[in-house]
């Protein structure tokens, strides 16, 4: 029965590290003869030795074996600390491996930093989910078209009360689930959607604490240009935004800025780039 048990957590284990990192059930697998190893040499350590040796073992292939590899598909990881003004929202994003982009992609993304930072010394864009390491088709759960390393999702710029910058900070610590909302007058998607029966579109916003709107304040003026520089540079293939930033914001015109249709979630946390 214990064994049993031990081979069932074992499966679950496996498939909760491949659905969210594609290769932590992998690394996972290897590290099994160690895991056979410690269990008879050291069965009084084990509790903690087990987990530390994994954690170690795949720190090392996530930051030294797969980069390269992932060269093989034509992608990078976009930088874990941060390059010219371009930083994570959160760094469990790169530790999960969720931070893959085609080379023309991360182009892209450090052009426009380069162009927003000319315009606002010391800003900084905070990128989001992108795309796993490895093979065009697999996906970025829950982002299903995140898998071809065309993908991107960035986080909004954000202010304080003293209308002073905020660096990577949004609502919400993982950027999602922190929306920006319509305001009197504005239309209200999420409230068309969720009445057509797509109850998926706000949940992230009903599931996730955030901060106070009025702390965390949306910065019209440095998200409109960014926008712009997004929507008129030749590599952008589409944005994705919530029509009533897209109004806000002064889009309307701009053809690469669209909805992504109620099957999707908001996009008023964050704007989804692609090539
Ligand atoms: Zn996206």
């Amino acid at each position: 029965m214990k064994t049993l048990f031990k081979i069932i957590a074992g499966i679950i284990i496996f498939f909760l590290l491949t659905l969210i990192t594609q290769v932590g059930g992998i690394i996972w697998l290897m590290c099994l003869p160690l895991f056979f190893y410690i269990n008879s040499r050291y069965p009084t350590y084990k509790r903690w030795l087990k987990p530390a040796v994994f954690l170690i073992v795949y720190c090392f292939f996530t930051f030294v074996i797969i980069p390269p590899i992932a060269g093989i598909w034509g992608r990078k990881p976009l930088p874990f600390f941060g390059k010219d003004g371009l930083k994570p929202l959160n760094r469990m994003t790169c530790l999960l491996n969720r931070h893959y982009v085609r080379l023309e992609l991360e182009t892209l993304v450090l052009d426009a930093t380069e162009k927003m930072r000319q315009k606002y010394p010391g800003s900084v864009v905070a990128y989001m989910d992108a795309n796993h390491p490895f093979y065009n088709g697999y996906p970025l759960i829950p982002h299903i078209s995140h898998s071809d390393g065309k993908k991107l999702d960035i986080a909004f710029f954000w202010k304080n009360a003293k209308d002073e910058p905020l660096h990577r900070k949004a609502r919400t610590f993982i950027g999602y689930g922190g929306s920006e909302n319509p305001n009197k007058g504005e239309y209200n998607t999420t409230k068309d959607c969720e009445a057509k029966g797509y109850w998926q579109y706000g949940l992230m916003n009903k599931i996730i604490p955030k901060a106070n709107p009025k702390k965390v304040i949306f910065d019209l003026e440095r998200n409109r240009d960014f926008m712009r520089i997004l929507a008129t540079h030749p590599r952008t293939g589409k944005i994705l935004i919530e029509p009533h930033l897209e109004d806000r914001l002064g889009l309307r015109g701009y053809n690469k800025v669209r909805f992504h249709g109620c099957h999707a979630v908001r996009h008023d946390d964050h704007l989804h780039l692609q090539l």
